[in-house]
């Protein structure tokens, strides 16, 4: 097999196919193969996989996920790219491009049907950056059956969703990712083995859902109140909890009753207290 995440091999496919790269769809090819294979390695753990890919741009990670899954389908945004990918794959035929955008999909539908067809499911990409958020937050709410979600994206965006109470990263969609997955750190990226080269580092993570999710009733509305307790950084939870409930002494109350010092700032609490102020909030406990 000869890696397509070369520098040399994607000039030359980028060369034969007169392909410039878009900005506006996030495209910085991987160029080193090790990280490559690391990706695919961590993402499929059975024989039996079939690996969803997000934006395979002209094949990179999809080549080694061919190798080590079963099946794989990609969903790419760019119109240009199938036929180039039908080039640069034609030794793979278990892998199936979908000339879509990933945002529109009905990924419960989609993930349902292969696990009916008896696959694990699992989810491997190279991000693209503008929507690195969006896409995995479609993905964790959709509550679909993806046994992992292995996935590279900026090293600041990742630092925030592995972020621990008081480090200077932890914020609120820390405590959201927390509460609906587990989070490991599979590896750092330098920027260098990119194409072109980003400004900034890169790391890959992977999730996976937590089965004890249903300990929320109304996932929406916990959300929306860890957001606000984290509104104003330098705010105690007195101020950022009481604008939220919109009675600054019924919030002095229920923060008394979770046993959260008024004085708190919402960096300083993990997630289980956050739970039990959300429960003390709707008179659960
Ligand atoms: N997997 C390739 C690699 O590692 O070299 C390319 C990764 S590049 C960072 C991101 C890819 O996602 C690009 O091919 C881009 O066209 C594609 N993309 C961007 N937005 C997308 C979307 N909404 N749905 C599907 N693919 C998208």
């Amino acid at each position: 097999m000869k890696p397509i995440a070369t520098p040399s091999r994607t000039k030359e496919i980028l060369e034969k196919h007169q392909l410039y790269t878009k900005k506006n769809y996030g495209q910085n090819f991987l160029i080193e193969p090790s990280v490559v294979e690391k990706i695919a390695r961590s993402a499929i753990q059975t024989e039996n996989t079939l690996a969803i890919e997000i934006g395979p741009g002209i094949g990179a990670l999809t080549q080694y996920l061919c190798e080590y899954a079963k099946k794989v389908v990609a969903f790419e945004i760019d119109e240009r790219l199938p036929e180039v990918l039908e080039d640069t794959l034609a030794a793979y035929p278990h892998v199936e491009i979908r000339l879509q955008d990933f945002l529109t999909t009905n990924i419960i539908e989609v993930v349902e049907n292969f696990k009916k067809e008896g696959y694990d499911v699992v989810v491997a990409a190279n991000l693209p950056y503008y929507i690195t958020t969006p896409i995995l937050f479609k993905l964790f709410e959709s509550r679909a059956p993806i046994d992992t979600i292995t996935v590279m994206m900026q090293k600041e965006v990742a630092d925030r969703f592995r972020a621990s109470t008081c480090s200077k990263d932890y914020n609120a969609l820390s405590v959201i990712t927390q509460y609906m997955c587990h989070v490991k750190h599979i590896m750092h990226v330098p920027s260098r083995v990119f194409l072109p080269k980003p400004c900034v580092d890169s790391a890959v993570l992977q999730f996976s859902f937590k089965e004890n999710r249903d300990l929320v009733e109304d996932e929406q509305a916990f959300f929306a109140m860890v957001k606000a307790c984290f509104k104003q950084k330098r705010k105690t939870m007195l101020n950022n909890y009481g604008a939220y409930i919109g009675d600054k002494q019924k919030a002095k109350q229920l923060l008394v009753k979770a046993g959260i010092a008024e004085n708190a700032r919402a960096e300083s609490l993990s997630l289980e207290q956050f739970l039990t102020l959300y429960h003390v909030e709707q008179g659960s406990v």
